[in-house]
């Protein structure tokens, strides 16, 4: 069984497999003995081996063990996912915040939370595959609005009768690197009386200073709005958070399933957000060096004459004709020890690779790459 849907799916360019580094995560990374210059990770910050990070989850583990041992509603949580929750509202300038066990988790719990059957979702085509699920299990009418399309939207808010509209959408689109039009969606979602759902997971520790898009946009995080977002990127750690006014967040509390029914985030990967977050604070230069970085290569790969599509972030797709050359290009990039992974159908319509440049990349590292690809 499968056998025969795995040898179709290999035929076609589409079998995933799995890649494990015997490194850490970074600029650079050891995959199968060899060491490749990394432009795969949503590591923007370069923070996900950072030392005090390091010194902060060894400390929390050594005073609170490992497993969480129970939900965090049966006190599998510790102190410092409120110290980490405060953080997270100061951050983005809300009432309240959670934590949630991933971003994947986030979106299909907290979707269904705020919309439930009879209550319509208007969802961006091109929203990850998370909100497509959280929109799925809500049983919530869904309508699909073409991409970034304000128009659109706004004609699928005027037809509905549903009492409830949530709008859910990326912020920063994970595959794309483009950025939702957040002033025209917060403007709608007030005329139309919706309920505006970011997952800001690609944008925060990177847009408005690393507050994320609504800073990046100077919009407030007005009463109709939840923020979700993630520790696994920017802040190079893990799990993921809700921030709203603080009702918005007690509803969360009782009705998230991913929440009530799972087992809490371990203290030391709290504790190592707390110190990503004292990083990103205090330590503005990283957020400089990653957007220079990503100007760099841009600005290269459009000169080079490559379809880079609407990206405006540090996510610059490669946008391939076929599967075929998607992976010709990879292996290419493999040949000169750099890692830029193809991105293939179902995950995209158009095959492509997804560069993702850091902080941590040096000028030396981005004219690598743009001298491996001009080959
Ligand atoms: N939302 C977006 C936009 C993402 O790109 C991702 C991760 N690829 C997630 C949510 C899921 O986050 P996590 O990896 O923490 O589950």
């Amino acid at each position: 069984m499968f056998k025969d849907d795995l040898t179709q799916l290999k035929a076609s360019g589409r079998l995933r497999e799995l890649t494990d580094r015997t490194s850490p995560q970074g600029r650079k990374i050891t995959i199968g003995g060899r060491e490749l210059l990394n432009f795969g990770s949503n590591d923007y910050l370069g923070l996900a081996a950072d030392p005090a990070l390091v010194r902060a989850a060894v400390e929390a583990l050594e005073k609170y063990g490992l497993g969480g041992g129970a939900s965090r509603l049966l006190a599998g949580g510790t102190e410092l996912a409120m110290e980490l929750e405060a953080r997270v509202a100061r951050l983005k300038g809300t009432e309240a915040a959670l934590l949630l066990n991933s971003g994947y988790a986030a979106n299909t719990g907290i979707v269904p939370a705020v919309a439930r059957p009879g209550d319509a979702i208007f969802s961006d085509k091109l929203n990850h595959a998370s909100l497509i699920d959280g929109c799925n299990i809500s049983r919530a009418e869904t309508r699909i609005y073409r991409h970034r399309d304000m128009e659109h939207l706004e004609r699928l808010l005027k037809q509905t009768w549903a009492k409830h509209k949530i709008v859910v959408t990326d912020s920063v689109f994970s595959m794309d690197g483009d950025i939702a039009p957040l002033k025209e969606m917060d403007t709608l979602c007030s005329r139309y009386n919706a309920l505006l759902y970011l997952d800001d997971a690609h944008a925060t520790g990177v847009l408005g200073g690393g507050k994320g898009s609504l800073a990046h946009f100077s919009l407030e995080p007005e009463p109709w709005i939840v923020q979700m977002g993630t520790f696994s990127k920017a802040l190079g750690s893990f799990g993921a958070f809700a921030s709203a006014d603080a009702s918005k967040i007690q509803w969360i509390v009782n009705s998230a399933r991913s929440f009530v029914y799972s087992t809490a985030l371990p203290a030391c990967v709290v504790a190592a957000s707390i110190e990503a977050i004292n990083i990103l604070e205090n330590d503005t230069g990283r957020i400089e060096r990653l957007w220079a970085n990503r100007e760099r290569l841009h600005a290269g790969i459009r000169k080079l004459g490559f379809n880079a599509g609407a990206s405006e972030t540090p996510i610059i797709p490669i946008i391939s004709p076929g599967i075929k050359e998607a992976m010709a290009l990879s292996d290419r990039l493999l040949d000169a020890d750099i890692y830029a992974p193809a991105i293939r159908p179902p995950t995209v319509r158009e095959p492509r690779i997804r560069l993702t440049v850091t902080a941590a990349h040096t000028d030396e590292d981005i004219d690598h790459l743009l001298g491996a690809l001009n080959t």
